[in-house]
């Protein structure tokens, strides 16, 4: 996984978070983002309440990833803030550590270390940032590997592995802190149609076990388990759309602005 600058850099001072309403998983507020003169977030506001499933859309550039990449804190921002579980987690000298435990992110790449076994890959974060015994963290991390049907694949390094599986590691690696929210950034994006599906379930399933689910997704068909789909265009939100049932999300698709072709 990258490993980029802790977010609480580079930022201006501002004064105490005002209370925020409960039940909210996820607040966005006003943040911007910019790499160098290049603007790529220009004040995106976004409410994720608890269990929520949230689909991010957009064309190739309008700046998805980085919002995600700014809530796992992995990108600092330049204004704005951003609250989970009611705590800024933009504010300075937050606990940079906590706050990664509570957010979860899975990459379309996979971004598992290569060097690394997949024992490794899950057991790192808990190890480093959260000081947890070789023992501990690796009993922990078999539970995970035996849940996905990874249990003999501990010891394999990822080149090894089919796409599915390492996308099956790094879900592990993502909920060994075990977060609230996880972020997905296009996760079945290099995956094919079957192994994407047994994905999307496993993503289905964690969000019936009470975590809130933020993913990015440039496929409608994806896009049908959520309860909301958010469209993102040049830095900015252009529509939030409510989805009534999941099975109502391609017509609330459909019915929104045709993206013009990437
Ligand atoms: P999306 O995920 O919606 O395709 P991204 O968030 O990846 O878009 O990128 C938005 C814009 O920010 C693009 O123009 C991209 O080239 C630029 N960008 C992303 N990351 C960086 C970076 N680390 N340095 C400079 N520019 C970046
Ligand atoms: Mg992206």
């Amino acid at each position: 996984m990258s490993t980029g600058n802790p977010g609480n850099a580079g930022r201006r001072s501002r004064v105490a978070p005002t209370p925020v309403n409960e039940g909210l998983a996820l607040r966005v507020e006003g943040v911007h983002k910019a790499f160098g003169k290049l603007e790529v977030l220009r004040g995106i506001d976004l409410d994720v309440s608890d269990h929520a499933v949230v689909c991010l859309i957009g064309a190739s550039g309008s700046g998805k990833s980085t919002l995600l990449r700014c809530i796992n804190l992995l990108e600092p921002i330049q204004a704005g803030r951003i609250i989970v579980g009611g705590v800024e987690i933009t504010a300075r000298n937050v606990d940079l550590n906590a706050i990664r435990r509570r957010i979860g992110i899975v990459f379309q790449s996979f971004n598992l270390f290569p060097h690394m076994s997949v024992l490794e890959n899950v057991t790192l974060a808990p190890r480093k940032a959260l000081k947890q015994s070789r023992g501990e963290a690796d009993a922990h991390a078999t539970v995970l590997l035996e849940r996905f049907g990874l249990a003999d694949k501990r010891d394999e390094y990822p080149d090894r592995l089919s796409g599915g599986q390492q996308q099956r590691v790094a879900i592990a690696r993502a909920l060994v802190g075990e977060p609230v929210i996880i972020l997905g950034d296009e996760p079945t994006g290099n995956l094919d149609t079957r192994t994407s599906e047994e994905i999307m379930v496993m993503f289905q399933e964690l969000h019936a076990e009470g975590k809130t689910v933020v993913m990015v997704t440039h496929e409608e068909d994806i896009a049908n388990h959520a309860q909301r789909v958010v469209r993102f265009r040049d830095g900015h939100i252009v529509s939030d759309q409510p989805v009534e049932n999941c099975t109502n999300a391609r017509k609330a698709l459909a019915a929104l602005p045709v993206e013009e072709e990437e």
